[in-house]
């Protein structure tokens, strides 16, 4: 396996409220995580609202910026080549609706410079093509086209630079249901065609057990299990990814693993608890629990997997 992103210590902190009087706080949106995808590999990122995942999505897209630690691509620091590409939650406010959709697909290549116009514009209908959409759908307004339809149009947009990475941050969650699979289908028939590596951010994990090779669970800010699907869905270590899949019942886990239930919030992460942050909502917290942050660590007995617990199962 070829690594193509290596995400390495990285830490995305904010200040928040902070002016010439005071001191604000610092908000750790997502705190020295370590994860690699490789060629071809899909890594879904899973977590409650308010883990981090679509910070750390935006910092990979080269949305945002890092506060420490690093993200390498193919082994060099991250830059605007188009080779990662990313899709939104929301259809609606990610499309430009002064522009046509022929010019929202083509734009990266006009910002990259690549290409003449004439052909950028072939390029964007081939494209429109690739999603299913119908040929006059380059000299159409967004606002003429359903939510569905505007997805497939984002999609074409990300892919139009032929990038090696895209990050999908919940590209389903604002679709009606009935239309969600039709998009995942043709989402995933385009990762296959063109051997693309994908980083799907989601709180589905119905539609993450269907799709990931592997799975990093984040918990206000920090990764507290990684491992490959089977692995996390059949035997998950961490007490936190137990309690997700618990709320999950459609997904097969083991009967026995099913010990934890999420209670309670997730805290606010300007004033995440000490030790392990995860230890007021969960049942087998001790006293170490309050008091020592615990490493992300292998699993026992589980190749590959690793957990940030005392007590891992
Ligand atoms: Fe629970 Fe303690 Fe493990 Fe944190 S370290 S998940 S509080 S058992």
């Amino acid at each position: 396996m070829t690594a193509l992103l290596e995400i390495d210590a990285m830490s995305v902190h904010f200040q928040v409220g902070s002016g010439m009087l005071r001191r604000g706080k610092t908000l750790k949106a997502v705190d020295n995580v370590t994860l690699q995808i490789n060629e071809n590999e899909t890594v879904a990122l899973v977590g409650e609202s308010g883990s981090g995942k679509t910070t750390l999505g935006r910092v990979v897209a080269g949305l945002g910026s890092t506060t420490a630690g690093s993200v390498r691509f193919r082994g060099a620091p991250l830059e605007a080549s188009g080779k990662i590409q990313m899709i939104f939650q929301d259809p609606f406010s990610a499309l430009d609706p002064r522009m046509l959709v022929g010019d929202v697909v083509a734009e990266p290549l006009r910002l990259l410079g690549r290409g003449k116009a004439r052909d950028r514009r072939d390029r964007a209908r081939e494209m429109l093509d690739q999603v299913r959409l119908p040929k006059d759908a380059a000299e159409r307004f967004p606002h003429e086209f359903s939510g569905g339809q505007r997805q497939r149009i984002a999609i074409a947009r990300a892919l139009v630079a032929d990038p090696e990475l895209i990050v999908a941050d919940e590209p389903l969650s604002a679709l009606d249901v009935s239309i969600q699979s039709q998009v995942l289908n043709l989402l995933m028939d385009l990762k296959e065609s063109r051997q693309l590596a994908l980083l799907f951010i989601s709180h589905d994990l119905a539609v993450v057990h269907h799709l990931a090779d592997r799975v990093a669970v984040l918990y206000l800010g920090r990764i507290v299990e990684v491992a490959s699907r089977d692995g996390l869905f059949k035997n998950p270590s961490h007490p936190y990814t137990q309690a997700l899949l618990q709320a999950a019942p459609k997904i097969g886990m083991r009967r026995s693993s099913q010990t934890t239930m999420l209670r309670g919030e997730i805290p606010s992460p300007l004033n995440p608890p000490p030790g392990c942050s995860f230890h007021p909502r969960c049942p087998k917290a001790r006293d170490i629990c309050r008091q020592v942050a615990p490493a992300l660590e292998s699993a026992p007995g589980r190749t590959g997997q690793l957990a940030a617990c005392h007590f891992k199962d």
